[in-house]
């Protein structure tokens, strides 16, 4: 099997916050982007929407160490589907939506994660930024390519030119599925059979399990709309294994609190 090119994310700290950033997009004047990490010196950073005030507390104090407005945040109501929303304005309600686009700078668009990778997708030229929830569902509905498609055809984005990456997530190691998610992927993603195999449990019990690869089926989605393979970067972060960074739904349960990716186009 063809072996993954890992550009793996590295971690920054800024304004007390310790944060994940894609090497190559931090690159970039015009994006400002991060990942959350869970370990911070004032205690627990989480993301999940049980604390509203808590949530609206941590993401001001993200946006504040992105150099992002904490007040014209938007964010996804995520549903496990494959609609995009459109994002012209600060405060705008994007309605369920498991992707994001938008040309306007200055109003940051998050979402947040368990164990399902989420997608950032910039286009330099056209000054465009996308985010994707890509879950085992949203993937198997090609949620990745969709992103792409929307930022082409209503923002006038051009896939050539856009810089991907694919944040962390539950890897295939670890990532054992059932028959819902193994008959979605055979019948909606090409070449399912590289995406989707039966190897050993992760608990070496001797059995056999079927395991699906998040990172590399989002990679295969971004190329087939357009991108460049050099121009899609992994994460390298398995979330199910690095309990001390990042919630796991698998791990956790339904208690697992989430991490957030915060990407906002500089004014
Ligand atoms: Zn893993």
């Amino acid at each position: 099997m063809e072996m993954l090119k890992r550009l793996l994310m590295f971690e920054v700290e800024k304004c007390g916050i310790r944060h994940l950033v894609f090497e190559r997009l931090s690159g970039y004047d015009g994006l400002q982007h991060g990942v959350s990490l869970r370990r911070q010196e004032f205690g627990e950073f989480d993301f999940s929407s049980g604390n509203p005030d808590q949530l609206q507390s941590n993401w001001e104090k993200f946006c504040q160490a992105l150099e992002l407005d904490g007040q014209s945040v938007v964010q996804a109501r995520q549903v496990h589907g494959a609609k995009i929303s459109v994002i012209e304005k600060a405060g705008q309600e994007p309605g369920p939506a498991d992707g994001l686009c938008t040309k306007t700078a200055g109003v940051p668009l998050m979402m947040v994660g368990a164990d399902c990778p989420l997608v950032v997708v910039f286009d330099p030229v056209g000054q465009l930024l996308g985010l994707a929830h890509a879950g085992w569902r949203g993937t198997a509905q090609q949620i990745a390519k969709q992103l792409v498609v929307t930022m082409a055809e209503k923002l006038q984005g051009r896939p050539e030119r856009m810089r991907a990456g694919i944040g962390p997530g539950i890897c295939r190691k670890c990532f054992v599925v059932g028959e819902d998610a193994i008959k979605e992927v055979m019948n909606n993603l090409a070449e399912a059979e590289q995406l989707i195999q039966l190897i050993d449990d992760p608990a070496a019990t001797g059995e056999k399990r079927w395991h699906f690869d998040l990172a590399r089926a989002n990679q295969k989605q971004l190329m087939a709309a357009g991108l460049a393979k050099e121009n899609i970067e992994l994460s390298g972060c398995c979330t199910f294994e690095m309990a001390g960074e990042f919630p796991s739904y698998r791990r956790d349960g339904k208690a697992a609190g989430r991490w957030a990716l915060i990407a906002g186009l500089a004014k």
